[in-house]
């Protein structure tokens, strides 16, 4: 299982969109690490990677649960954080979303395995200094 290190935002943003390339067009990606870790900041590189939207059109979708990037609704990014019990997740129609052709990043999906598909790519963001992380990139499926 690959590991990066990457020393600021930028260069974890670059990593994004280098994954973004080894990506299937139907993928669910789970994003793994405590607030601030760099989840959303994963997320932005592997949108640009993909093609469909610029990191500064990207934010944090924890208001909103799910943001949708691209015209064809080729990626999804959705953040489960606000969200305790597994009925209030299952309301969200996730199912369908991750049936799509497209790729699906979820942050804080770890906590509602069950909900999860099982062939998934997860990337877990560690902090191990201020502006250094480390990632690990695993494949199950
Ligand atoms: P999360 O979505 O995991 O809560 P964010 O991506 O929103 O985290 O925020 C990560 C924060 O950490 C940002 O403020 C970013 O500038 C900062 N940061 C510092 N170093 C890094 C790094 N190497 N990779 C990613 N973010 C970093
Ligand atoms: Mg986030």
């Amino acid at each position: 299982m690959p590991t990066y290190r990457t020393a600021s935002e930028e260069a974890t943003i670059r990593l994004g969109e280098e994954l973004a390339k080894a990506l299937p067009r139907k993928r669910a990606v789970l994003l793994i690490g405590n607030l601030g870790a760099g989840k959303t900041t994963m997320a932005k590189g592997i949108v640009r990677g993909l093609g469909v939207s610029e990191p500064e059109e990207v934010s944090s979708p924890t208001f909103t649960l799910i943001h949708e990037y691209g015209s064809e609704g080729r990626v999804y990014h959705i953040d489960l954080y606000r969200l305790d019990e597994p009925r209030q997740v299952a309301t969200l129609g996730l199912d369908e979303i991750f049936d799509r052709e497209a790729v699906v990043l979820v942050e804080w999906g770890e906590r509602f395995p069950r909900l999860m598909p099982a062939e998934r790519t997860e990337i877990r963001i560690r902090i191990t200094g201020n502006d250094e992380r480390e990632i690990e990139v695993t494949e199950h499926s």
